[in-house]
């Protein structure tokens, strides 16, 4: 049986000693006999599917994932007609799966593949990475899967399965430390490349099955008896990172304004900032912003708060449902409103939409939450 690599001082861990591991021929037995094999994503490991797969797993579980990639695959069956698509429908069937920047760049990244690389997904790291939205790990994770190239993708999943398996220790929050993890990464890939396809999936499959945060199942680890951490008792110190992510608290207010032909009034957002280019309500800082903004005497109903977590950021969402009794267009809307709010409707394009509008269209899941709301109120 291979030896445990020393764990206590990460720059002991060579590559010939990681030769001797034999990870890679373990990981792609296991692989073939325990893997998964039934993701929607692996019937065919052509690189669309796989980039539109590996694109929206990025930061995204696989259950949330199945229903999205069939919906694209089922409305976008090849790049091309992704190509072509115009960026609202792409943003309408995005909606709910957040990180929006992820779909605007994953329908700028069709685009370029048809105009620079005539449809066909490059094979080359460096020429996969310079494509919008197309990061070193999803690069890898493209070449090695359909090309079988010798790429070590370095997500978030294969980091904490390599710093435990070899017990390295060093702080990931320094890049440094993550180049250094890539580079054993690279190490650790196998010999032949004919394997690399089943060894990527391999190592993505480790991480989600059996190395996972919280119940990790060592028991079950087809790499256990070479496993540093294992070894020192030391799986839930790995992976370290000295900074976490803090989260600020944030309140905002969503003036819901609905007119009598059940249209609400909406406006594609700003492209700097959170839900950047999505469609959503009027939004004030505070409620009596909001409240000020409104014509003298109008009743607003608050609707139940809503709270959303985002990267950097735990808000909670305050709706306000404004129901317009009369027969509503945005002329008369704009004559009954004070001037701070009719200069902010004309600067930012709002207008009446009524549903079918609405489903056209890129809108946050908080969005699409409170229109769900509104049914209950007409
Ligand atoms: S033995 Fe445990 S800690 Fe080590 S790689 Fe396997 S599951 Fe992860």
């Amino acid at each position: 049986m291979p030896k445990a690599i020393k764990p206590t001082d990460p720059t002991s861990v060579s590559s010939t000693a990681i030769e001797q591991l034999g990870f890679a021929k373990t990981l792609v037995k296991w692989q073939r006999a325990h893997g998964r094999h039934d993701l929607p994503w692996q019937k065919n490991l052509h690189p669309y599917p796989v980039w539109l797969s590996e694109v929206m797993l990025q930061q995204t579980q696989v259950s949330t994932v199945r229903a999205y990639f069939s919906k694209f695959m089922a409305r976008f069956p090849t790049v091309q007609d992704l190509a072509q698509a115009h960026e609202d429908e792409v943003m309408s069937l995005w909606s709910g799966l957040g990180y929006y920047s992820r779909g605007r760049n994953l329908h700028a990244c069709a685009k370029r593949v048809v105009q620079d690389f005539n449809g066909v997904f490059p094979s080359e790291l460096n020429d996969l990475v310079s494509l919008p939205g197309i990061g070193p790990s999803t690069g890898a994770a493209i070449a090695s899967i359909c090309y079988a190239k010798k790429e070590a993708i370095m997500d978030g999943n294969v980091s904490r399965v390599l710093s435990r398996y070899l017990g390295y220790a060093r702080d990931l929050s320094q890049g440094a430390h993550q180049r250094e993890l890539h580079a054993f990464a690279k190490a650790l890939l196998p010999e032949r490349v004919k394997d690399m396809p089943v060894y990527t999936q391999g190592i993505m499959d480790l991480g989600a099955m059996v190395c996972t945060p919280k119940r990790v199942l060592c028991e079950q680890c087809p790499v256990q008896g070479t496993c540093v951490a294992f070894a020192q008792n030391k799986v839930f110190e790995l992976p370290f990172k000295s900074k976490k992510i803090k989260r600020t608290q944030k309140s905002i207010y969503w003036l819901i304004a609905m007119n009598d032909r059940a249209q609400v009034l909406g406006a594609r957002r700003g492209l700097d900032g959170i839900w950047a280019g999505m469609h959503a309500f009027p939004e004030f800082e505070s409620e009596l912003a909001l409240r000020n903004a409104l014509p003298a005497g109008v009743e607003v109903r608050p609707l139940s708060v809503m709270k959303h977590e985002l990267t950097h950021q735990s808000l909670s969402i305050h709706g306000f449902a404004w129901l317009f009794k009369e027969q509503g267009t945005s002329a008369r809307v704009q004559k009954k409103v004070p001037k701070p709010w009719q200069s902010a409707l004309e600067g930012r394009g709002f207008e009446w939409m009524d549903m079918a509008h609405w489903a056209r269209v890129g809108r946050p899941k908080p969005v699409a939450d409170f229109l769900n709301q509104l049914d209950g109120l007409v």
